[in-house]
């Protein structure tokens, strides 16, 4: 049965196959606020009524995102392996054969995770 498809290259796991979750957040970044005299005569309620009225018309999700916007993925062994390579240049294609000196199955296996039944069917 298949629970999940790799967001690189499509390929379909099922559950029990090893894959990998990457949370991408993409937030805003702020300086240290500095408060000086001049920001406390400031006058502020002209601002924000500016502020709002050129946001009246604007998409609310787009607003949103430019402030904050978050990513969810599912890899396989495969893409996980071009992805932590280079992140910002992830390219499914790039992914290569998972590391098999390090038997992550096995792993999972010890700590109590059933081992996946077509295990010989599944692409190296
Ligand atoms: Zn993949």
């Amino acid at each position: 049965m298949i629970a999940y498809c790799c967001d690189g290259c499509g390929k379909e796991m099922k559950k029990g196959d090893l894959r990998y979750t990457v949370r991408i957040d993409v937030r805003a970044a702020y300086d240290e606020l500095e408060i000086g005299l001049s920001d406390l005569v400031r006058d502020y309620r002209a601002e924000m009524l500016a502020l709002i009225e050129r946001l009246r018309h604007k998409d609310p999700k787009e607003i949103e995102e430019t402030v904050y916007k978050g990513f969810q993925f599912d890899l396989c062994p495969s893409c996980q392996q071009a992805y932590i390579r280079d992140p910002l240049r992830f390219h499914p294609e790039q992914g290569g054969e998972p590391d098999t000196e390090i038997d992550i199955d096995g792993f999972l296996r010890s700590l109590g995770i059933p081992p996946d039944e077509n295990d010989d069917q599944r692409s190296r």
